[in-house]
């Protein structure tokens, strides 16, 4: 389906699939996204009670969408901010369905868009949100503010009508040919694992010669290319060892860990309780410290911290179980 939200991914490549989003990230985005617009509405009395949403989140991910309520009260320069998810909901020329906007200040003629995950290029779906908006009010010129909620960051952009068709057109013409082509995104789409694009770039990297490799080394294009080669080629590696640590399955001459989790604290978060026990001149000599340790170190204080305060300072960090080179240790 074309969609806006799909046109980053289809001025790349028009064979390119979103794969629907079921898994952390797709759930924890969906839910900070809402306590955006809770937020929005809260703050502007516009509704009453709490943010379900919101009060879900890690204190983090609060701060995360904090910062961007005030970053869009910022640019609103006290006026209106719409944040309701149908007065969001805009029909696009050149799209079957209705198009979701996280938020919009019509008096600034400006769309806000929320993100979570790293900062990536947003233009192609942003033209499509502005050509809506400047289609339903007969403007000629409209601004899109993407705000990265981890990383804290923003990006503006400035849309006529004219920049917003070229870019959609483009999108649509690639969609409609279906031609392919190994980019970034590939990752992500849902035709990967059958994609004959995938398959040819990766043959060829792997049929690369020694010689023609130690050439290339002098040929900026072509390291390029081969790199985007190999990167698929890594991909395809990681869905390999992925599938066989599922099943449980054994590889000879390689090894799998598990799972394992570990909590550690960082320093600046334990300063008042460093402070309180006089060490504060160790301070800029430590490094993150272990649970266990920032554990004593309250104990020592004689601290007790309330569940969210430990919520707070507590960081947990996964690593997932992987297959590496070594013996399959017995069991
Ligand atoms: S996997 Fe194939 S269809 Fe999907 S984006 Fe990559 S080249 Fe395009």
């Amino acid at each position: 389906m074309f969609r806006p939200s799909a046109i980053p991914y289809l001025l790349r490549c028009g064979g390119y699939e979103s794969t629907p989003g079921s898994g952390y990230p797709a759930q924890r985005g969906t839910l900070m996204d809402a306590a955006f617009r809770d937020l929005i509405e809260l703050r502007q009395g516009d509704t009453d009670g709490e943010s379900d949403a919101y009060a879900e989140l890690t204190p983090l991910d609060r701060q995360g969408v904090l910062w961007a309520v005030e970053q869009a009260e910022g640019l609103a320069q006290g006026h209106d901010i719409i944040a309701d998810e149908d007065a969001c909901t805009i029909s696009i020329p050149g799209f079957e369905r209705p198009g979701t906007m996280d938020a919009v200040i019509p008096e600034m003629a400006m769309t806000l868009d929320v993100k979570s995950g790293r900062k990536y290029d947003y233009e192609g779906q942003m033209a499509a949100y502005a050509l809506g908006c400047m289609e339903d009010r007969g403007l000629d010129q409209w601004a899109v503010v993407v705000l990265y909620m981890d990383s804290e960051d923003a990006t503006f952009y400035s849309f006529t009508r004219q920049q917003c068709v070229k870019l959609i057109r483009a999108a649509q013409l690639n969609y409609r040919s279906g031609r392919r082509e190994i980019n970034d995104f590939c990752k992500w789409c849902k035709r990967f694992n059958e994609c004959p694009a995938v398959s040819t770039n990766v043959s060829s990297a792997l049929q690369t010669d020694v010689l023609t490799l130690i050439e290339m080394r002098r040929d900026p294009s072509a390291i390029s290319v081969f790199l985007r080669q190999m990167a698929i080629a890594k991909e395809i590696e990681k869905r390999i060892k992925a599938d066989c640590k599922a099943d449980g399955v054994e590889i000879p001459g390689y090894m799998q860990t598990k799972d394992a989790e570990s909590v550690s604290v960082s320093p600046a978060a334990l300063e008042p309780y460093i402070n309180m026990i006089g060490l504060e001149n160790l301070l800029p000599l430590l490094k993150d410290i272990s649970g266990k340790d920032a554990e004593k170190l309250l104990k020592e204080a004689k601290v007790e911290l309330t569940e969210t305060e430990r919520e707070a300072l507590f960081k947990k960090t996964y690593r997932a179980g992987s297959i590496r080179p070594g013996r399959a240790k017995k069991s």
